[in-house]
């Protein structure tokens, strides 16, 4: 199995639904929390995929490694910060990727392989789905910014509901 190619994937069959699991998505990423990895490298990082290595094992504890700044700003990044998934009714059971995301240079943007539009209440390839890019727009210095009006349209055209 590619790790990168399949790991990140947000899809209803990967959704932890657990105490423990919801207890910690509150203020802490539902991935990156506590993890720490070596890759076939030896390079040590907080993920297989990401680029940034904090040393290689070679000359480098894994507690060294941990202890180096920047190591645990991933493990506090929680789903009510990121963009889109703060809105979605998930973010409490789905597992937040920060290797794979839609803007690169924002720690804060969506997950890149999600495929849910929270605002209209729908997965790619059902009936009436849009992708989020098109209920809102995205900046880097206001992040994504939902189109309250084009939403209510949606909704009412997809779920009649009243506006
Ligand atoms: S951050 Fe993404 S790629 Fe890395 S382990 Fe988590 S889900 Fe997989
Ligand atoms: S919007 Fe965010 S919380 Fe919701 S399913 Fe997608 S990745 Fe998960």
């Amino acid at each position: 199995m590619c790790f990168t190619a399949n790991c990140g994937t947000v899809n209803t069959k990967y959704f932890a639904i657990n105490l423990p699991f919801f207890t910690e998505a509150q203020h802490h990423n539902t991935c990156l929390n506590r993890k720490i990895c070596i890759d076939a490298n030896g390079d040590i990082k907080n993920c297989p995929a990401m680029k940034q290595s904090y040393g290689n094992i070679r000359d480098t504890t894994l507690k060294e490694a941990i202890e180096k700044p920047g190591f645990k700003d991933c493990w506090t990044i929680c789903k009510d910060e990121i963009d889109v998934c703060k809105d979605c009714e998930f973010r409490y059971m789905c597992t937040d990727c920060r290797a794979f995301i839609k803007d690169p240079a924002n720690p804060y943007s969506q997950p890149a392989k999600c495929t849910y539009n929270p605002y209209i209440c729908l997965w790619e390839g059902q009936a009436g789905y849009v992708p989020v890019e098109e209920c809102g727009n995205y900046s880097r210095e206001t992040g994504f910014v939902p189109d309250r009006e084009k939403i209510a349209r949606l909704n009412k055209q997809i779920w009649n509901e009243e506006e």
